[in-house]
């Protein structure tokens, strides 16, 4: 994902420049190492509890890009999503979100605020609906997600493939700096990492992280 340009949002994931934001994207998925700046996923702890509206959110912070693929499941749970985000709603069925970004990606569109459109508010804090979506269906969060949301505030570089730290983790109130080093990652970061490349995937990181920095897939 990539930051936003000059405006309220930034991004949450790799992504290129846009004329009116910048974006979040992940990159294709492949079967091979994975490298990752060990350093920088170890400083912080990292624990989402929803944002408040105003207060700065990720949901209104970055532009999601997703693959063809993504794109293709999230269609999928559109009928369920559009029953939590009315927005989305049109006579046809529901409105087209997904902009063309190039190299085969997809931009979800947001609100004029910069808030991603399938964000709704529940008990006063931004949620997603294709988050609400899977758990309702009983679809795994990565058959619905984009892969760039459930990594942040993780980033994957598009060049050299490294899984790092999104630079501006820690202007979010959920990311806190830790105060020693510690050689485990925080656990939601084992988490996502679990869910995005596969159950373990995040331990095993960890584990070969402080041996070689590197983990082969
Ligand atoms: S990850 Fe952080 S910034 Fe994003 S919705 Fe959760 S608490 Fe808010
Ligand atoms: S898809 Fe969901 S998690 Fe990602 S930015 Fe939109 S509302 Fe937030």
């Amino acid at each position: 994902m990539r930051k936003k340009q000059n405006t309220s949002a930034q991004t949450k994931q790799l992504t290129k420049p846009s004329s009116k934001q910048g974006r979040k994207r992940l990159p294709r998925k492949r079967r091979h190492e994975l490298h990752f700046d060990l350093a920088s996923l170890l400083s912080i702890d990292h624990a989402c509890g929803g944002c408040k509206k105003g207060k700065k959110c990720c949901c209104a912070t970055y532009e999601v890009c997703v693959t063809t693929a993504e794109m293709k499941r999230i269609i999928r749970v559109m009928p369920e999503a559009v029953k939590i985000c009315s927005h989305l709603r049109t006579d046809a069925g529901f409105d087209n979100v997904f902009e063309e970004a190039g190299q085969g990606l997809f931009a979800i569109d947001t609100t004029e605020d910069g808030l991603c459109l399938f964000a709704f508010m529940s008990n006063n804090k931004i949620r997603c609906s294709l988050h609400a979506a899977a758990s309702t269906l009983g679809l795994p969060l990565e058959q619905v997600k984009p892969k760039a949301c459930l990594l942040w505030p993780m980033t994957f570089s598009e060049g050299n493939e490294v899984l790092s730290l999104t630079e501006d983790a820690l202007s979010f109130s959920c990311n806190s700096r830790r105060n020693s080093r510690s050689r485990r990652l925080s656990p939601s970061l084992t988490e996502a990492i679990s869910i995005v490349y596969g159950r373990g995937a995040g331990t095993a990181l960890e584990k070969e992280a402080l041996r070689g920095h590197r983990v082969r897939r």
